[in-house]
């Protein structure tokens, strides 16, 4: 039955829940047989699957995960891709996104870093536990004559 189609509701976030109604709507004006077989949150996307393919069906459906994407899965606001240090991907708005970094944007300070440490350690040769303020002075100036 079609009308089971908002039984996913249950599997996907709150913010989410307007959006994948409407879908579940358009679906059925299209065509009332269409089943969705599994609608879930996955890196920070809507993701919607059907029993059968449905050419204008996925059109509607791709349109819907491409709002997801732009939409807080909290609240519904205006959010983005946002990922947390364990690698968890969410869509988020600024006000739910706490712990959570842009996932497009550049490494975080830290990050840089510490990257950079790493690398003048072993680009010293025999420099073990050094940093780079231990590289001595004749090999970082500028060469004389
Ligand atoms: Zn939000």
């Amino acid at each position: 039955m079609a009308s089971d189609n908002l039984n996913w509701l249950a599997h996907l976030p709150e913010g989410w829940h307007p959006l994948y109604r409407d879908l579940v709507v358009g679906l059925a004006d299209l065509d009332p047989d269409i089943v969705i077989v599994q609608a879930k949150q996955k890196f920070g996307e809507l993701r919607v699957y059907l029993g059968k393919y449905h050419l204008d069906a996925e059109a509607l459906i791709r349109t819907a995960e491409s709002l997801s994407q732009a939409m807080c899965e909290l609240c519904g606001d205006i959010g983005e891709r946002r990922i947390s240090r364990t690698g968890w991907v969410r869509t988020l708005c600024d006000a739910h996104g706490g712990g959570f970094r842009p996932a497009g944007s550049a490494p975080s300070r830290e990050y840089r870093l510490a990257r950079r440490a790493r690398s003048a350690f072993v680009l010293w040769p025999g420099g073990a536990g050094k940093t780079a303020n231990a590289v001595p002075k004749a090999l970082t100036s500028p060469r004389r004559g």
